[in-house]
């Protein structure tokens, strides 16, 4: 299981781009707290309320043992009372949501809720574009090799893992359309879709049903930071208004 003491890397910093281009989406004043906040982790499907799940958690790693894709780790020292409770660092590896969510099936302690069964009732977080200068389809440009070639070191330790990367792979020397193509929720097409803005240029559309698993964030071939990040625990309605 993968520990890091890299803290930076696991919490969500929302620039003032997320709240401009927010404006432009039509999302208006959703200057909504979670949206300030730098300390939101990225919960496994299924997660309780912050506080009860720290309350809950007994931090035993069932959810990161059974996990396919390698998604969840570890809080390590250094992270307070959230030491030792599982988290994703969406632009490592996103959540796929497999069926049946074995993550929470594994948890033997409620603090992913086992009403949780299926990925329309998963409320991980909220994607938004936060970065519209580095999105490839805003700049018009095609996905090169050298755009993905971090993200294809990955975790690539069988099938399912595999045929991520290979997806990812088909989009060199075409246009972006990786985050609504290969968002991973049931009927993408309500959580995610491309489309075009006044001046012509295309771009991805969150739409309501997404429900913050970070696969477009993984996937976004932007370099370093991805164009498109998830805001933990926010909603639609608070994000987008
Ligand atoms: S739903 Fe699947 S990919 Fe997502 S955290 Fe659970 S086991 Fe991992
Ligand atoms: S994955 Fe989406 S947000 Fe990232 S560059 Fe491509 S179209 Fe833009
Ligand atoms: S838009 Fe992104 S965060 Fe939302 S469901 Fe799709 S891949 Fe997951």
């Amino acid at each position: 299981m993968k520990t890091t003491n890299n803290t930076r890397r696991k919490f969500i910093k929302i620039s003032a781009g997320t709240l401009f281009f927010g404006s432009l989406l039509g999302g208006g004043a959703y200057l909504a707290p979670k949206l300030n906040s730098n300390s939101l982790l990225l919960r496994p499907p299924g997660a309780i309320d912050e506080k009860d799940f720290l309350a809950t958690c007994i931090k035993c790693g069932q959810c990161v043992q059974v996990c396919p894709y390698h998604s969840l780790h570890l809080l390590d020292i250094g992270n307070g009372n959230s030491v030792g409770t599982p988290y994703l660092d969406a632009r490592d590896r996103g959540c796929y949501l497999c069926d049946l969510l074995p993550c929470v099936l594994a948890c033997p302690s409620g603090s992913l809720n086992h009403d949780i069964t299926e990925a329309h009732q998963v409320e991980m977080g909220m994607a938004i574009l936060k970065r519209p200068d580095r999105c490839l389809a805003m700049l018009g440009k095609n996905v090169e090799i050298e755009d993905i070639e971090g993200i294809l070191t990955h975790s690539n330790k069988n099938e399912r893992e595999a045929k991520v990367l290979d997806d990812l792979k088909s989009y060199v020397g075409k246009p972006c359309t990786i985050c609504a193509d290969l968002c991973p929720y049931p009927e993408n097409e309500k959580a995610i879709g491309m489309v075009q803005d006044k001046n012509g240029k295309w771009y991805p559309e969150v739409r309501s049903e997404c429900v913050g698993c970070g696969v477009c964030e993984e996937l976004c071939p932007a370099k370093g930071e991805a164009a498109i990040v998830i805001v933990p625990r926010a909603t639609y309605t608070e994000v987008y208004g």
